[in-house]
């Protein structure tokens, strides 16, 4: 209940109390005083001619009696009147049809055994009246009265004046209550105004308003603890951070932040560590932390977080959470303990960085680097072959020359046949020189905008024949005319040595197909070509290597282990890439992927 309620309204109950009880009262003394202003003058009237009555009483005169009687009516106003023997027996009246009836009332029988005079209040005819009797005293010497004279007056009158004053003296009172109420209730808004800023200022602070005043009004007790609380309030400005404003940073970070109790129950997560395990707010609240721990984490972890429960810090661990639907999130985690004023440890914040991405582009990172790595290892091996080639290639040009000049010289089969072997040998020898020479050529490719499709033709015109011979089926799947930007006689070169390698995949013959098409790699539109077979496949093992150059698995002379690696560096001239799938006993395919040529662009 507001003060004012509980001030005023017992005030009023109080007031109200008083004007009812002074209305009673005054009604009960002015009722007394009227009564005895009745009452008296008929007494004293009575007793100063008890001498007549008595002898009219003892005489039983009545007409004396009743003409004293009619004398009481007029002289104390009164209703009726009548004389009473000792009995109580009526013997004369105003009203004589009543003589000679008993009153046997219990004051009348009492006035008259006893001589004191006695009164009650009754009613007659449904009209108040007061009812007197006064014992006539007796004859001298005697103890019994002679009779009773009993008076009858109306106390209409009386009634109506006892209630006009008393109605009067409530109405004053009430009055001067009221006027009292409006002096309390003025005084209270004077002194309420100053306690209402106040509780509005501290209602502000509650809301987290700090550094709000109030005005300070008079030098009372009021006053001080405005000032005090001013005071107070610009304290917790200089500070306290408000709740709000806390919220709000943990609200904005991006980082994940999680708040838990001394007993590493989880209090707050903000909406960054909502968002990175898919958990709502509701789901987190008072979990215990240890259950959002993946099996991945290292053992001392849970080590670590109890020294946070007991005051250490712990700073950049690498830590693996459980999101919602139970995979592992990568993470580094820092913790440090709350402590309370009375420094007590009362939970733990704890900083989580989401660490996925950098986990995704590392992998990336691996990948791209052990393909740097392949071509590195490539281009070292191809400048080595390139000057190896160049050593080797007159050597051989002279090896050659004189093995045909002595073979042709030569007059019989003792020296001509091993002539022919070296020559044959040779020849072999400079046709590997050549390819190394080629796969090492440094001059840039001859590049021109081409079309795909008419480039695959010139090749596969060339490989069609050996398949026929090989008993392998060739498959053309060409799509939609595309536009390269290269060297055509290096992409033809390309689709050769895969479809070579493709038949020697398949010596009991098979299917080679040959496909092109648009397809979107790495977010860029590029296109496809793929050489298919169902050959023996690669083994997992080798697959890593079968770039690498000399890398054969063919037997000695049937292969030089120069045709992928061949393919690889024109592919990586074109910017293009190459992939491989394949299942052993079921055939391989490869993929080249070539930058679709862009005219605004020039070369893509
Ligand atoms: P070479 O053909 O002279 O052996 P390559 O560089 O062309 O050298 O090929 C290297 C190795 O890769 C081959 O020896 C072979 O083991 C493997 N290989 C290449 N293409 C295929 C294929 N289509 N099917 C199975 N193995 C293949
Ligand atoms: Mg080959």
């Amino acid at each position: 209940m507001k003060l004012y309620a509980r001030i005023v309204l017992p005030f009023v109950v109080l007031m109200a109390f008083l004007a009812w009880a002074i209305g009673v009262s005054t009604r009960r003394v002015v009722h007394t005083v009227l009564r005895s202003n009745l009452e008296n003058p008929a007494r004293d009237k009575v007793a100063s001619v008890s001498h007549s009555l008595r002898v009219g009483l003892l005489s039983g005169n009545d007409r004396v009696l009743r003409t004293y009687l009619q004398g009481c009516l007029t002289g104390f106003n009164a209703l009726q009147a009548a004389a009473l023997d000792r009995q109580g027996r009526i013997i004369a009246h105003t009203d004589q049809a009543m003589e000679g009836k008993s009153l046997r009332a219990p004051h009348v029988l009492a006035s008259l055994s006893s001589g004191q005079a006695s009164s009650l209040e009754t009613t007659m005819d449904g009209r108040p009246v007061l009812e007197l009797v006064i014992p006539v005293s007796p004859k001298t010497g005697g103890t019994e009265p002679a009779g009773a004279l009993l008076l009858r007056f109306s106390l209409e009158k009386t009634v109506e004046t006892e209630r006009r004053i008393a109605a009067r003296v409530s109405g004053s009172a009430a009055l001067a209550g009221g006027a009292c109420l409006v002096a309390l209730l003025l005084l209270m808004r004077s002194v309420l105004a100053p306690i209402r800023e106040l509780s509005l200022g501290v209602e502000k602070l509650g809301r987290g308003e700090y550094g709000t005043t109030v005005p300070v009004g008079a030098f009372d007790e009021v006053g001080d603890l405005a000032g005090s609380f001013n005071e107070m309030s610009r304290e917790l400005a200089q500070t306290t951070v408000s709740k709000d404003h806390l919220r709000d940073i943990l609200d904005a970070m991006a980082d994940a932040v999680f708040v838990t109790d001394a007993q590493a129950r989880i209090q707050t997560a903000n909406p960054a560590a909502l968002a990175m395990l898919g958990f709502n707010e509701d789901e987190l609240a008072g979990k215990p932390a240890s259950d959002l721990l993946g099996p991945s984490n290292d053992p001392r972890l849970a080590g670590k977080l109890e020294r946070v429960k007991e005051g250490a810090a712990v700073g950049g661990s690498e830590i693996y959470l459980l999101d919602k639907r139970g995979r592992e999130v990568p993470a580094l985690m820092s913790a440090a303990p709350i402590r309370s004023r009375d420094d007590r440890i009362k939970g733990v914040v704890l900083a989580v960085k989401d660490i996925r991405w950098i986990k995704r582009n590392a992998d990336a990172l691996r990948h791209s680097e052990a393909k740097l790595r392949q071509s590195e290892k490539l281009s070292a091996v191809g400048q080595l072959a390139a000057g190896v080639a160049h050593e080797i290639n007159n050597p051989l040009g002279t090896i050659l020359g004189l093995a045909q000049t002595i073979a042709r010289g030569a007059p019989s089969g003792a020296v001509a046949a091993p002539m022919k072997v070296i020559e044959e040998e040779a020849l072999r020898c400079r046709t590997l020189v050549q390819s190394l020479l080629a796969f090492s050529r440094q001059d840039r490719p001859a590049m021109e905008e081409f079309d795909l499709n008419e480039a695959m033709e010139g090749a596969l015109g060339m490989v069609e024949a050996q398949a026929r011979v090989r008993g392998v089926a060739l498959a053309r799947d060409l799509g939609p005319a595309e536009k390269v930007w290269g060297d055509r006689t290096n992409i033809q070169q390309v689709v050769i040595n895969l479809c070579s390698n493709a038949m020697d995949a398949m010596p009991d013959g098979g299917t080679l197909t040959v496909s092109t098409g648009r397809a979107v790699l790495n977010g860029q539109m590029v296109v496809n070509l793929a050489v298919q077979d169902t050959g023996v496949g690669i083994p997992e093992e080798i697959r890593s290597r079968v770039f690498e150059p000399f890398f054969t698995t063919k037997k000695v002379g049937a292969g030089t282990g120069l045709g992928l690696a061949l393919v690889h560096e024109i592919v990586s001239n074109h910017q293009g890439s190459i992939d491989l799938t394949s299942e052993p006993g079921k055939g391989t395919v490869f993929t080249v992927s070539l930058p679709l040529y862009d005219p605004r662009a020039g070369e893509t």
